[in-house]
């Protein structure tokens, strides 16, 4: 064999191994990925721990936060020992008007206010100066709405407190992200799955408030494929969806990243 043949083949062998981590690269790209990036239960020990909630949903398009946590200094700090700069959220999501989930706002749009905060309207209207104070656009939910592509909001729900709660219309089947689920946990997924028209539900991440334990078994009857309960679910609740979802069940907490694909 000449040199030229030899050269021609480590061409075509890197040309091989080119194409085919590209193809690679393109399937390993998650259609959705969700982030903890605020909870009281720990996922990621570099990370702080407190009360509250706050996630971030990432698409091929953009990043959408959804809630703040309590305390913008650990909603900051956490992102940033996640590699995640503020800047690159362009949508903020409140979910309800409880503190554990407001109260980092104010000091993210200090540092970001380039972006989009949609709140349920019944929000009060010291919430929507300090937003348009900072230099920031709200938007007030009241009806079911859509958010960025394949995410939607379920629109205001009745609490106490009014609550909106987010859904993912994925290839895997729909993903329910709460905040605190005030308007119950096991109405949210049925409400969703009769707004989006679709039987499938892949996954319910987030809050799931104290629920009584008979919701375990109505998760199931509703198809919930898997189940990521933090933050105010209740540890009672939580030990018994990870012993009835074994497999399915997702430990989520601050630091914890899920990729949907
Ligand atoms: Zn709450
Ligand atoms: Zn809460």
């Amino acid at each position: 064999m000449n040199l030229k043949s030899l050269i021609l083949i480590a061409i075509l062998i890197l040309t091989t191994a080119r194409i085919s981590f590209s193809v690679q690269e393109k399937k390993s790209l998650p259609e959705v990925t969700l982030i903890s990036i605020y909870d009281n239960y720990q996922v990621d020990t570099r990370l702080t721990t407190a009360w509250g909630f706050a996630t971030i949903i990432k698409t091929p398009q953009e990043l959408i936060l959804f809630d703040t946590g309590g305390n913008s200094e650990i909603l900051l700090s956490n992102m940033k020992k996640l590699g995640i700069t503020p800047f690159s959220i362009k949508k903020v999501v409140i979910s309800h008007i409880h503190g554990d989930h407001v109260g980092g706002l104010e000091g993210f749009l200090e540092r970001n206010s380039n972006v989009t905060v949609f709140i349920p309207n019944s929000f009060p209207q010291s919430v929507k100066n300090m937003i348009v104070q900072k230099g920031a656009k709200f938007v007030e939910v009241s009806a079911p709405r859509k958010i960025s592509d394949s995410i939607y909001t379920t629109g205001q729900l009745p609490g106490p407190p009014q609550e909106q709660s987010l859904i993912i219309d994925s290839k895997k089947g729909l993903v329910v992200i709460t905040g605190c689920a005030h308007p119950g946990i096991v109405n949210i997924v049925k409400k969703a799955k009769k707004l989006m028209k679709k039987d499938k539900v892949y996954l319910v991440v987030g809050g799931f408030h104290h629920p009584p334990i008979s919701c375990v078994k109505e998760f199931k009857e509703l198809g919930v494929e898997k189940v990521a309960p933090s933050h105010c679910t209740g540890d009672l609740v939580r030990e018994a969806f990870r012993k009835e979802y074994k497999e399915n069940f997702i430990e989520y907490g601050v630091g914890k990243i899920v990729e949907i694909n």
